[in-house]
């Protein structure tokens, strides 16, 4: 059978603010169909690269391709084909999810009423709304406007979903509705989740890249990026004023408060002693491993 599933390919993307940020430097990802999380703290970049994907702003250098569209060039070619949720969902609070849907459809294109009706219902029933559909969007949750976030999104079929850190403001019912909602998703088309929390990409997405200070630090699956670690990863329950000293003797990853005491965790391939024991690592190690500059693991 023949593959129409297309990708994303991301070549020496770089972006210098006016103020003298490089919150893009020289980066470069290949971009398969299927859940892509990109990871990064706040402030590495995740929002500049986003909006230069959805066409929203200019590269200084670069190229993107989503399969044959140049996308810094082709621009409306690549909108008709762009979903894209923002970290902030803006909506009319007077109107109904199903009027402002219906709007928003007629803006994509969908000029058919009947063939309107239809695909509004159907993404209505998708992101769990159906029911709410004719309350105003004024008295929707966070949780309820980020999903009515995704219908209008997924309105006609986009071959790229770019969702820019859409669980940030849920609370963790909300959030686990949302990125049930997004599983779903994602098997025929582009989408990337950009967010600072674990969490998200570790449940959700195949592969993944984690971004910091405008660079791509690692790009992997994670789970193959956790298995990497295997063996690496040690912890110790001690005080906090004992961490300073720890960083001396060790590869600190992580201090992390657990019952008013703090668990450390390191890095380390050999038997590191002083009351550490082994721990199976997770996506929070190799995210921390990461980050604190740990060349090993790449
Ligand atoms: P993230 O989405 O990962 O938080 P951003 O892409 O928003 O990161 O920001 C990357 C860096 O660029 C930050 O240092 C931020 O302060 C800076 N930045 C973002 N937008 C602008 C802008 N319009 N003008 C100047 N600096 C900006």
């Amino acid at each position: 059978m023949e593959n129409h599933q297309i990708s994303l390919s991301i070549r020496n993307v770089s972006k210098t603010y006016i103020n003298a940020v490089k919150a893009l430097d020289n980066v470069s990802l290949d971009i398969s169909p299927g859940m892509f999380g990109l990871l990064g703290p706040n402030g590495a970049g995740k929002s500049t690269l986003m909006r230069t994907l959805a066409t929203l702003q200019e590269p200084d250098n670069g190229e993107v391709f989503l399969g044959e569209i140049d996308v810094l060039k082709q621009k409306e070619e690549l909108r008709q084909t762009l979903g894209y949720l923002p970290q902030e969902f803006g909506v009319y609070p007077k109107s109904t999810a199903e009027e402002l849907l219906d709007y928003f459809a007629v803006l994509k294109g969908i000029t058919n009423r009947a063939s309107r009706k239809e695909v509004t219902e159907t993404l209505l029933k998708q992101t769990n709304l159906w029911d709410k559909r004719k309350q105003k969007l004024g008295g929707y949750s966070g949780g309820m406007r980020q999903r009515f976030g995704v219908a209008v999104a997924l309105l006609g079929n986009p071959k790229l979903l770019i969702v820019d850190e859409p669980t940030a403001g849920l609370d963790p019912a909300e959030r686990v509705r949302f990125l049930n909602l997004l599983s779903e998703l994602g098997e025929n088309s582009v989408v990337i989740l950009s967010t600072h929390i674990v969490e998200d990409v570790s449940e959700l997405c195949t592969n993944m890249a984690i971004i910091n200070k405008g660079k791509i630090l690692l790009e992997a699956k994670p789970q193959e990026a956790v298995a990497a670690l295997k063996g690496r990863i040690w912890r110790k329950l001690t005080e906090k004023n004992k961490i300073a000293q720890l960083e001396k003797e060790h590869k600190v990853i992580s201090a992390k408060l657990l019952s008013g005491r703090t668990m450390v965790h390191i890095y380390s391939k050999e038997l590191p002693g002083n009351g550490f024991e082994p721990v199976d690592p997770d996506l929070e190690d190799v995210y921390f491993t990461t980050m604190t500059g740990n060349d090993e693991i790449r």
